[in-house]
């Protein structure tokens, strides 16, 4: 049986990738690799829209998560996090470890932050240092205002610290012009690669406050990867293969463009959108993100039990729900530029029969009608805007 992989990362990679990264292993004190690794580091400024230095660094994403807290705060200083998910709850997690004093903004899951509720958190809480948020929250497919975060942090002179594993590439986040500090990024995600490298970018702001910083560190020390990089060089042997994927991919990303790529996402998660609500489910995410698509579970299935099935006799992979919402909420993921329209029309096709065979009441088909007329409708409108 075909496998399709439907789940929030790791995302497909492409053959031009693979072939890429089975190419014969630079050493990593050679010209060629410093050459690479150069053009790497514009790939990354011009993905992450900034004109700041990012960093590599060989983790997963929640690795740079780690090192950013590190690197820029110190035991007792006060941040507020933004929790409306799992991945939001790491910040506090990470914070706690660290001895981070840290001021949870609680957010239902499902819904994005209200700017006024961490406006008015700044506004009674003294001496905040930085805000720590999600930009596309997995967990709930929620999509957070970072433009209208940014525009705060700048405001009262905090740090904007902002978790964008998974929504980096796929919705749109301007780093510098929205005044962010310091973006957090993994491979396997976005980028369409295998996991195992992690990203992040650092303001003027953010490299003053990692001189005041008082948490020890040695391999995740961001001054150690930038004065290595500045001689083109990584602190410690880097993961020499993935980064040859990394430079094939960032040259395609700055070939077909940035906004090309967040348009690509924005008609596959419409799609996708169009396609459950015809079939009768409700959206979870009031705000959502181009990342994924979740949706609640009709009354008495259980979206474990639909996901096995779907998994067993249909091949396609699907996420459930995290925590609190684990076979209550599923999650269609559309991430990557690679996934395409007949990608999601098999995803849409699976659910319907999933549910079907499950006893929901719809009517079959009706999925697959609104997304082939969502993207006829998306096919007409892209040629009227070219001719
Ligand atoms: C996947 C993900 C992470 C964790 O990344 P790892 O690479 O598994 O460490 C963190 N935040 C968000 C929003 C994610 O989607």
């Amino acid at each position: 049986m075909k496998s399709y992989n439907f789940a929030p990362g790791p995302t497909p990679v492409t053959a031009e990738v693979t072939a890429a990264m089975s190419r014969p292993i630079l050493t990593h004190r050679s010209a060629e690799f410093s050459a690479m690794l150069r053009e790497v580091s514009d790939g990354l400024r011009y993905l992450f829209q900034t004109k700041n230095d990012v960093l590599t660094l060989t983790s997963s994403g929640s690795g740079a998560m780690e090192a950013t807290i590190v690197n820029l705060l110190s035991p007792g200083d006060k941040v507020l996090a933004i929790v409306s998910g799992k991945f939001g709850a790491r910040w506090v997690e990470l914070c706690d470890v660290y001895g981070v004093d840290v001021i949870a903004i609680d957010v239902p899951w499902g819904e994005a932050v209200n700017i006024d509720v961490v406006a008015n958190s700044l506004q009674t809480n003294d001496n905040i240092k930085a805000i720590l948020s999600t930009h596309s929250e997995t967990s709930t497919g929620v999509l957070h205002d970072i433009e209208a975060l940014g525009a705060l942090a700048r405001e009262r002179d905090v740090l904007l610290i902002v978790d964008a594993v998974s929504g980096l590439g796929a919705n749109d986040l301007r780093t510098d012009a929205w005044g962010v500090d310091v973006v957090v990024t993994g491979s396997q995600k976005g980028l369409m690669l295998p996991p195992g490298l992690a990203f992040v970018s650092v303001s003027q702001r953010a490299w003053r406050a990692s001189e005041t910083s008082r948490n020890p560190r040695y391999y995740f020390s961001f001054d150690r990867a930038k004065s290595s990089l500045e001689k083109g060089l990584t602190p410690y042997t880097p993961a020499v293969s993935l980064l040859m994927g990394l430079a094939e991919i960032l040259h395609e990303i700055q070939r077909i463009g940035l906004e090309t790529i967040f348009a690509h996402h924005a008609v596959m998660a419409g799609a996708t959108r169009a396609a459950t609500r015809a079939m009768g489910l409700e959206l979870f995410a009031k705000t959502p993100s181009n990342v994924l698509t979740s949706v609640k579970m009709p009354e008495g299935i259980d979206g474990g039990e639909l996901l096995k099935h779907m998994k067993q006799c249909y091949g396609v992979t699907i996420a459930n729900g995290m925590e609190q919402y684990k076979g209550k909420t599923i999650r269609i993921a559309h991430l990557g530029y690679a996934v395409d329209a007949f990608d999601m029309i098999i995803a849409v096709s699976a659910l319907e029969r999933g549910l079907a065979f499950f006893g929901h009441n719809f009517e079959l088909g009706s999925g697959l009608s609104a997304i082939q007329q969502f993207l006829h409708m998306s096919e007409t409108i892209d040629r009227a805007s070219a001719g």
